[in-house]
């Protein structure tokens, strides 16, 4: 091995573990895929998705990008998307954003090189259009955080707009999308009581 041995070895030892736990696990795993939960994070090595929800492989469908970033001309996002709910049959739909994100904190600070300050563009119009609620935050940490929870609604609600929504409640598929943050110092999920559904959407 001559690259990153270390990681194959982990690898080994990690697939030995399972199948001695269960000989049939990756032939299981092989036949279906059929998660419930669609998870949109941030790419942060922090934030390991099954682990914190305590999901198995085969169980929670992931999509991660830098500050969890839900925009309709993001191709690889409305293609993951689209698998989910349409062809997995995936019924809640979760955006975690998390404190001390690293993305959020860029968009409250200098502009950075390109494409990153493209990318984070998103988070600075939700600065300058929410300034009030921010600005009236008591410190750097709280405006951080704050930002890090306006971040999460954001793209709750442009998700909320999409068509593969819109047309997926439109035929009374059960579907539900969540906006919830987590905590690196202690390690929960707050559900940020954001949650869109059918009728939510109506009423919007
Ligand atoms: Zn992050």
């Amino acid at each position: 091995m001559r690259y990153l041995p270390e990681l194959f070895a982990n690898n080994r030892a990690w697939a030995t573990k399972r199948v001695s736990q269960n000989p049939q696990y990756f032939t299981r795993l092989c036949a279906i895929q059929t998660p419930r939960y669609l998870w949109i994070g941030c790419a942060d090595s922090r934030v390991p998705a099954n682990e914190i929800v305590g999901l198995e492989p085969g169980e929670l469908f992931v999509h991660r990008n830098v500050a969890n970033i839900v925009r309709a001309d993001d191709l690889n996002c409305i293609a993951v998307l689209q698998y989910a709910i349409e062809f997995l049959g995936t019924t809640d739909v979760i955006v975690c954003g998390h404190y001390g994100c690293g993305g959020v904190q860029a968009a409250l600070g200098a502009p950075v090189p390109k494409p990153l300050e493209r990318w984070i563009a998103p988070i600075r119009e939700i600065r300058r259009s929410q300034a009030a609620d921010i600005d009236g935050r008591t410190d750097a940490d709280a405006r951080w955080r704050r930002l890090c929870e306006l971040n999460v609604i954001s793209q709750v609600r442009e998700l909320s707009r999409l068509p593969i929504l819109t047309s997926a409640w439109a035929k009374g598929r059960p579907l539900t999308v969540h906006g919830w943050i987590y905590d690196l110092h202690d390690g929960l999920l707050r559900d940020l009581d954001v949650s869109a559904t059918q009728n939510t959407s109506e009423a919007a």
